[in-house]
């Protein structure tokens, strides 16, 4: 059954040179790397806050991966996490040579990163369809408590994480069956943890990335990982599936924990999986939301039984919305492969790098060793359509290469890439796939990118 919609005069708010939608890492990248590019930009927002799955899903390890050898990323992502830390919003991470970004206080600094900049916010407002003049988009209509309205811009940048421009706007896509997408998460935090004796505990009984293969799941490492320390919870939920507090069949809870404070927050809880799930239908997004927090409060329950220092803890807090890993992809100008990211890709049209980092369907490989791989910029460019450009999570690639590249840190990459590109055409007045690849590459250099 189907009604017909009757045509509708829409008022055009606002005109800006880039306009981004989404601001996770790579829409926050973005933004702000168009901006310092010199034009006009505009960052749009769902929600009330800038900073993606970072503020409204509370994933916190933005670069858990990071050893003593890895050769990483440059540019804004590195800055986030400086300014992060000197914001006192990050903490050191566990495992590695990081820090866990606070969810909550990062809202404020990337406010602060957004002000400084110069970049027009626009949160609270949902995009809903491009503006379409013939094969180029020309802006966004958009919903909001205000109803419905059109901003217009020069190009556009989709870093939705789901493509929603790019779906819209009729470029092709690519989404695999809910089965295989990797899984989604309900993320949440609690209060009240003893500190000395959790880490007591976690220090009696070191878990490793070898620890992550049990029941249903499999992991694959390099070998190197295996022995390694990871902040793995499993046991405690065993405990509680063996003593009826969980039911029986439910062996998918567990994951890791993110960062502990002297004040008792124990926080980016990584512990609900559930499979099966698509996160562009709403139907699955509303149950995903339900059971996810029904899991939740089962998994604190059982860390309090089972896990010494959680007796007496409670939940601080669900994360904003639903954690979505793995919807639609671009079909790019070029998608990378596994072999890009398994054997160090490398790109005459690279416009950043990242460390062989490797986590997803079932693969684990870290960055011990100073491998790294190259993200050509044709990557970032979606077929069929023009004055849009991709960043973030949706980027071209096959499964295994979203493995690395879906990774914040790697998002920042792309997302920098593609708001200089954005800069750029609208200066030159070019087309995406026009642009002088040497003009970019200049360009994020200036802005303390490493591009090869
Ligand atoms: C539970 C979980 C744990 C993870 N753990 C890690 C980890 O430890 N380390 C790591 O590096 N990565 C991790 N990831 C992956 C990582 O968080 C994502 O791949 C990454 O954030 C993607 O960045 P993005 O900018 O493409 O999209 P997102 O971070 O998803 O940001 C997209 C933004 O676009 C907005 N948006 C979407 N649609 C619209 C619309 N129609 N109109 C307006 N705004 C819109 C959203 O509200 C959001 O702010 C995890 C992901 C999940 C879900």
């Amino acid at each position: 059954m189907h009604i017909d919609e009757p045509a509708r005069r829409v008022p055009v708010i606002h005109e800006t040179e880039v306009l981004v939608v989404g601001s996770g890492p790579g829409g926050l990248a973005a933004a702000l790397a168009a901006a310092r590019a010199g034009v006009q930009v505009t960052l749009l927002e769902r929600f009330g806050c800038f900073g993606g799955n970072i503020t409204a899903v509370g994933v916190e390890g933005f670069a858990w991966y990071r050893h003593e050898h890895t050769v990483d990323s440059e540019g804004l992502g590195i800055e986030f996490e400086q300014r992060a830390i000197a914001a006192g919003a990050a903490v050191e991470e566990p495992q590695s040579d990081s820090h866990a970004i606070d969810g909550e206080a990062f809202k404020w600094v990337a406010d602060t990163l957004v002000t400084e900049t110069g970049v027009t916010p626009m949160l609270h407002r949902l995009f809903v369809a491009p503006l379409m003049d013939g094969d180029r988009v020309a802006g966004a209509i958009v919903e909001s408590k205000a109803g419905r309205e059109a901003i217009r811009a020069k190009r556009v940048v989709d870093a939705t994480g789901d493509g929603d421009v790019v779906h819209r706007a009729g470029a092709p896509t690519i989404k695999q069956a809910p089965e295989d997408m990797i899984g989604t998460s309900v993320m949440f935090s609690m209060s009240g943890v003893n500190k000395t004796r959790f880490i007591e505990q976690v220090k009696a009984d070191p878990q490793t990335y070898r620890d992550w293969a049990y029941g249903q799941w499999t992991v694959e490492t390099a070998g190197k990982e295996d022995e390694m320390f990871s902040p793995f919870l499993r046991k405690p939920f065993e405990q509680a599936r063996a003593s009826g507090l969980i039911p029986e069949n439910l062996d998918t809870i567990a994951g890791t924990w993110g960062a502990i404070y002297d004040t008792g927050d124990l926080t980016y809880l990584n512990l609900v999986h559930l499979l099966g799930y698509d996160g562009t239908n709403p139907d699955h997004l509303t149950r995903g939301e339900m059971e996810g927090r029904q899991q939740a409060m089962m998994a604190i329950e059982a860390l309090k039984r089972f896990m010494p220092g959680c007796e007496g803890a409670k939940l601080r807090n669900f994360g904003m919305t639903l954690g979505i890993r793995d919807t639609r992809k671009i079909d790019a100008r070029y998608n990378m492969t596994e072999h890009d990211v398994r054997e160090q890709g490398r790109f005459e049209d690279s416009i950043g790098i990242f460390p062989e980092f490797i986590d997803g369907y079932g693969i684990l490989i870290l960055p011990t060793t100073g491998r790294y791989f190259q993200l050509p910029y044709r990557t970032l460019l979606p077929k069929g359509v023009r004055h849009l450009i991709c960043a973030g999570r949706i980027t071209g690639g096959d499964r295994v290469s979203h493995a690395a590249t879906r990774n914040m840190m790697c998002c920042t990459v792309t997302g920098q890439g593609a708001g200089v590109a954005a800069a750029l055409a609208v200066k030159m007045d070019r087309d995406f796939d026009e642009l002088p690849v040497a003009d970019i590459q200049r360009e994020l250099k200036r802005q303390a990118v490493r591009i090869h």
